[in-house]
Formats: structure tokens, sequence, C-alpha cells
């Protein structure tokens, strides 16, 4: 019985695994161009800037926020894929966190991963955290901005080479600033 259940399981991780993968190569992603990545790995390579971490009583988190930025931030929820227009946002600028307004990324780190979530193949360095959550059968890197706590997405290693990373956000977690053209 103990054996069944183990390979039940085994199956299902396996399962889930196959099927994230085949949901993200459906989703024809577009890849960087050498020049793209150029720029966000040299962004990417800066020198950390100082992070003063930022604590604050959930009911203030909760005057702050939207009850979507809310749910994603602080309540580790995941919005529904093609929710966000920052999915689709193309401009020149800088993604900030929601809940602190600490710089994560620019829009050369952004690739279309055609999975409906912003998804981008690098970070600004040190700005998030990361942690293993088990929410799904099989672990998940779960990471966290470095300033206030706040729940940003999960991180896979499925991303473009050369980072070979995705990390997957969810829109409500971010504010984009475009740069003055
Ligand atoms: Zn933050």
């Amino acid at each position: 019985m103990k054996r069944r259940t183990f390979l039940s399981g085994l199956f299902a991780s396996a399962g889930s695994q196959v099927f994230a993968k085949a949901a993200y190569a459906q989703g024809r992603p577009q890849m960087p161009t050498a020049e793209q990545i150029k720029t966000a790995l040299q962004q990417a390579n800066q020198t950390p800037m100082k992070i003063e971490k930022l604590e604050l009583p959930t009911a203030e988190w909760k005057k702050r926020l939207s009850s979507a930025q809310f749910n994603v931030l602080r309540d580790e929820g995941t919005e529904r894929s093609f929710a966000s227009n920052l999915n689709d946002e193309k401009r020149k600028g800088v993604f900030h966190c929601a809940g602190c307004d600490l710089p994560v990324y620019t829009s050369e780190m952004k690739f279309d991963s055609g999975t409906g979530w912003p998804s981008f193949f690098t970070t600004l360095p040190g700005v998030f955290d990361k942690k293993t959550d088990f929410k799904l059968i099989y672990p998940r890197s779960e990471y966290h901005c470095a300033r206030c706590g706040g729940h940003h997405g999960h991180v896979f290693n499925d991303g473009p080479q050369p980072t070979g990373q995705r990390w997957c956000n969810n829109g409500a977690a971010l504010v984009f600033k475009a740069s003055a053209a």
C-alpha cells in the first residue's frame, strides 16, 4: 500500500513537471535578442544597491495595497495567466516592486514566455531572496522582494540561454515605470 502511494505520488509529480514544461513550450516563447541579452547582463552584474528592510503590520499593507496586490505580495497568491497588462508591456523602462518601489527588473530583462505571466531571464542584483515551496507536489523555487518580503513569483531553470532562468512574475506584484524617451 505504501509503495503504491509512493509510486502514484511519483507519477503525479513527474506529470506536473511535464505539464508545466509543455505549457511553456506551447506558448511559443519569443527569445530575447543578443543585443538585449548583452545589455541585461550588464545591468544584472552591477554592484548591488544597499537594501534597507521595510517591515509593516498586515493592517498597514492592507491600506497601502490593492486587493490583487495584497493577494500576491502578502498572501503568496497567483494571479490568473494573461490577467496583467504588464504581460504585454514592451516599452523601455524599469519594473519596480509594487510593495516597496524597489527596482527589480529592466525592460531588457523581459522576454515573452507565452505563459501569460510577465517573464524575465535575469534580475537586478540582490533584489530577490529565494525559498523552496511545496504547494504543488514538486518543489518550486519561490522568490520574494529583498526589501519588503513581498512574494513575486517562481523561478524555473528552463529560461533562455545564457542564464537559463525564467522568472515567472505576477504582474500585480510589479509597477512599470517607462523611461523618458
Ligand atoms: Zn518590495
